[in-house]
């Protein structure tokens, strides 16, 4: 990864290239650890995606106390790849 390129508005290491949506908080609030033991620092909101994306993932604290559990918690209310969700399955059913 080349790790030499600072763009404007630095995002944390679990944004999703396809995510628009900008980080909140310290990037580094929580690390995520997927099944393989590969750990990616999150923010809380990414964290929560990429919780919610991984199967049988783990979530450790970061920076910020506490951040674990909210990722865990609200990454159960949260569909896998929520930022690809924005098309609406009951759109198309008026006529
Ligand atoms: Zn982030």
């Amino acid at each position: 990864m080349p790790g030499n390129a600072p763009g404007p508005q630095p995002i944390c290491e679990a944004v999703d290239l396809g995510d628009p949506s900008p980080c909140e908080g310290p990037r580094d609030a929580v690390t995520v650890v997927d099944r393989h033991g590969h750990s990616t620092k999150a923010c809380v909101p990414h964290g929560i995606r990429l919780h919610a994306s991984l199967t049988d993932a783990h979530v450790l604290p970061g920076s910020v106390p506490g951040a674990d559990t909210e990722v865990r918690e609200l990454s159960r209310a949260t569909s896998a790849f929520a930022w690809l969700d924005h098309h609406q399955p009951f759109a198309e059913d008026e006529r």
